[in-house]
């Protein structure tokens, strides 16, 4: 994957029609956006265009929609209208993902016009045609417009006709800003970090992050491990974990990515317990050592805070991945929390989220600001940490 690809910037946008690829697919309940994150950081590829007078036609995906019923609750009428207000400007909404209506609409736009259309995966109920990368269906996109934009990071490590499939259909294509961003962030701190370069990773299962533990294992000077994956590197220790929660296939990995990181990795040194996974119940803190059976640990200890904190206020480089806890319950999200404490106090150092659940704990716990970049995709920026290639973006090598 070439990193250094073309962008907006290098291709003339006025007056054309472009079609762009962002990922909003964003959490909505019962019409509510829950987190407009993604919404906002694919703003300034928005105004760019609306600025040089293009006309502007927005696509993505949301959620799966796999029958007729899923689009009922799937439709991205909410966020034409967040987009709207958020842009202080009309936006054309088209419920339809092709056709004359879309067609017309399309013709009709004057230059610094927004127009979006319906969820891309409504053509998935069709056999489908958006996830499996259809290339008709792209060429028939494609085909509407002068040139096509991706910008969707978070959709990067998919192929889907509305990323990979445009691209290719395409006689112009470049990324926008929000991929360069990304791109620019992750790949500082892999490959040009200031060091101390801290790691910390953490969610519920170690099989998800095994590569990427392996690779910041080669980058990072410290990798601090908490969450439910710390459990599955303590029982391949030979502690007692109790009902935590544990990967017994994983065993092996979890003793031989020890072994690789030697004095790198930094465990829990205490860890917050509870009788039953819930918010409520009998909870207490304990050693590593010491957790009883009928017991399970949801957060990290205060020692472990306290410990954690010390690395990550040194730090000159930090990429987080995975929360320390079940911060959905409020009684362990003390961990997460603390993560993102430490961070604010620590304001000269890059800082960086790459996972989804981390960053929408980050954002709920109110830290939005305190980082220099939250990542706009879970998968994609896990993978790209990994050192994979992401399709949605090599699509545009040699473009
Ligand atoms: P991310 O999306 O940031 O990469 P993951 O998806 O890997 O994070 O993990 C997030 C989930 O891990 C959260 O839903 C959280 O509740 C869960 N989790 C964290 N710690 C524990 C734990 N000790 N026991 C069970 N689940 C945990
Ligand atoms: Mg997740």
């Amino acid at each position: 994957m070439d990193i250094n690809k073309k962008t907006i910037r290098d291709v003339e946008v006025t007056d054309k029609k472009v079609l762009v690829r962002v990922d909003f697919n964003v959490p909505i309940k019962d019409g509510i956006i829950q987190d407009d994150n993604r919404i906002i950081q694919a703003l300034p590829t928005i105004k760019y265009l609306i600025d040089n007078n293009a006309k502007i036609i927005l696509c993505s995906h949301l959620g799966k929609v796999k029958t007729e019923e899923d689009k009922a609750t799937k439709s991205l009428a909410p966020v034409a209208k967040r987009l709207a207000e958020l842009l202080n400007q009309d936006v054309v909404f088209i419920d339809q993902t092709r056709g004359e209506k879309l067609e017309t609409a399309i013709d009709n736009l004057n230059p610094g016009e927004v127009l979006m259309f319906e969820n891309t995966r409504f053509e998935d109920v069709d056999g489908k045609k958006e996830s499996g990368c259809d290339q008709e269906l792209a060429d028939y996109w494609a085909s509407l417009v002068d040139m096509v934009v991706i910008d969707a990071f978070g959709t990067a490590h998919r192929a889907h006709a509305s990323n990979v499939g445009i691209s290719n259909a395409s006689d112009i294509a470049v990324s926008g800003f929000l991929i360069e961003k990304e791109i620019d962030f992750l790949n500082n701190a892999l490959t040009n970090p200031n060091h101390p370069f801290v790691a910390i990773v953490g969610g519920a299962k170690v099989s998800d992050k095994i590569a990427v533990i392996k690779q910041l294992l080669t980058k990072a000077d410290y990798v601090l491990i908490g969450g439910g994956m710390a459990y599955t590197f303590l029982k391949a220790q030979g502690y007692n974990i109790g009902d935590s929660i544990c990967e017994l296939d994983k065993l092996d990995v979890a003793n031989e990515i020890l072994s690789l990181g030697k004095d790198k990795i930094i465990l829990p040194i205490d860890v917050k317990l509870n009788n039953q996974f819930a918010n409520d119940g009998d909870i207490k803190v304990v050693s590593y050592d010491q957790i009883p059976d009928g017991y399970q640990g949801l957060d990290i200890g205060d020692q472990t805070i306290e410990l954690f904190a010390k690395y990550i206020k040194n730090a000159k480089t930090i990429v987080w991945n995975g929360p320390m806890g079940v911060f959905e319950f409020s009684n362990f999200a003390k961990g997460t929390n603390s993560v993102c404490e430490a961070i604010k106090d620590n304001p000269e150092a890059i800082s960086i989220i790459g996972g989804g659940d981390s960053a929408a704990a980050a954002i709920s716990l109110g830290y939005q600001d305190q980082f220099s970049h939250i990542s706009t995709g879970g998968g994609a920026s896990l993978e790209f940490l990994e050192g994979k290639d992401l399709p949605g973006i090599s699509c545009l090598d040699n473009k």
